[in-house]
């Protein structure tokens, strides 16, 4: 059991009491990445990738010294391989409108899940609408499981591309996305993955996992807010055409038309955020001295003392698997009789931060039987401590909304 102090490394930590239980919504962010973002403004900062001028390739370099970082972290072949977007959302958007609307059309299937956060949901069902392609989603059990009946029906030669997260947000589950990528290979189809809740938490190989295209967001990761990342497969980006038309991503222009600019450019139209860039890549080298081995051991052991506690509080339901090990340091939960938005308010009167509602994954929500769940979510730099006084201010709450604990 190590207790490595990272808190220390967190104003947030330092400065206040929180006991910040939402890291799956956004996560907190070391001094490292804040004082990158300082460092860039004060000694970077001019427009990245146009300036002929000392200060403007200092900012070029910034950015495109991410990008090799980003390359590295995630284990692309290529900086080709790796476009700066806004967020998950925006990336997944970009294979749907450029991807999906040039290669789809009557009678092709796309595949996803009933598990996907809306932002793996919404756009494929743009497409499907747009191209006449049909979308057919994958059932899991309760526990977030897929039969292998259910991958290998619904997975066949009409399947032209498979959507799916990597990690639910809900129930914190892993999905089999080599296994489901294999098949859907076999078949010709192209798989996206939605790295948003896999990648602060776990190694991630792209080509490992057999993605074609990949997507997670630097909020999530101890990153800024506003920079995310699409990676594809090289063949795959080159013969698609541009998401967004503007400065910067192009050779030539005519009265007439455009010829596009070589990748990744291709695909990051007007100015860029580097100086967000510059600060993700500060934030994953933090996170790889940190290391994974030991966001996994903290995440595990904490989501084990949940559970056991969660043994004497008989009105309290934990969705998903029964082993707190397959969490991933996610634990929605409802609580009989109390709302969820009313659980967040009262743990909020303590100082405890936990997400409630539908986590943009309503139809995972019919699904589990809740309209409505309440989530505790974990990081390396909760401790003990926090998880602890959770639990006992989670007893209280029943009895403060007039209910026998
Ligand atoms: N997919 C999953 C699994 C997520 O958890 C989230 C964020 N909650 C997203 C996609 C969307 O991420 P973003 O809001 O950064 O675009």
């Amino acid at each position: 059991m190590s207790e490595k102090n990272f808190r220390n490394d967190f104003a947030v930590f330092r400065n206040t009491d929180y006991v910040y239980l939402d890291t799956a919504a956004t996560a907190q962010r070391p001094d490292a990445v804040i004082n990158a973002g300082k460092r860039f403004y004060e000694e970077m900062n001019a427009n990245p990738l146009r300036g002929l001028y000392e200060l403007s390739m200092a900012a070029t370099d910034a950015y495109e010294n991410a990008r090799a970082a980003v390359k590295e972290f995630i284990g692309a072949d290529s900086e080709k391989e790796i476009m700066f977007t806004r967020n998950t959302s925006e990336s997944l958007n970009l294979v749907a409108y450029s991807y999906g609307l040039s290669n789809l059309k009557p009678g092709d299937e796309i595949v996803s899940t009933i598990m996907e956060h809306h932002s793996n949901m919404l756009p494929w069902q743009m497409v499907a609408e747009k191209t006449g392609a049909r979308l057919v989603y994958l059932v899991p059990d309760k526990e977030g499981i897929f039969s292998k009946e259910e991958i290998e029906t619904k997975i066949n030669e009409r399947t032209k591309l498979v959507c799916i997260a990597h990690v639910s947000n809900v129930l914190g589950c892993v999905n089999p996305v080599k296994e489901i990528a294999d098949r859907a290979h076999g078949f010709g189809a192209k798989v996206v993955v939605d790295g948003a809740q896999s990648t602060p938490h776990m190694k991630v190989d792209v080509k490992e996992l057999g993605a074609d295209f990949f997507a997670f967001s630097g909020h999530k990761l101890m990153g800024p807010f506003g920079i995310g990342v699409l990676y594809g497969k090289k063949e795959l980006l080159e013969a698609m055409p541009p998401f967004m038309r503007g400065g910067e991503m192009i050779e030539s222009v005519s009265l007439d038309g455009a010829k596009w600019a070589e990748l990744p450019h291709k695909f990051e139209a007007g100015t860029v955020n580097a100086a967000g860039a510059y600060e993700l890549a500060e934030a994953i080298k933090y996170l790889q001295n940190v290391g994974f081995d030991h966001v996994r051991e903290v995440e595990d052991r904490l989501t084990k003392i949940i559970f056991e506690e969660a043994e004497n509080y008989p009105y309290m339901h934990i969705f998903g698997s029964k082993d707190p090990l397959k969490h991933n340091g996610i634990v929605t939960f409802t609580i009989d009789d109390v709302h969820p938005h009313d659980i967040s308010s009262i743990l909020d009167e303590s100082h405890i931060c936990i997400r409630a509602g539908h986590h943009c994954a309503e139809p995972l929500m019919k699904h589990i039987g809740a309209s409505s769940t309440a989530r505790a979510s974990l990081y390396f730099y909760n401790n003990e401590e926090d998880v602890r006084f959770f639990m006992k201010k989670l007893k209280e709450v029943r009895r403060y909304m007039g209910f026998a604990e």
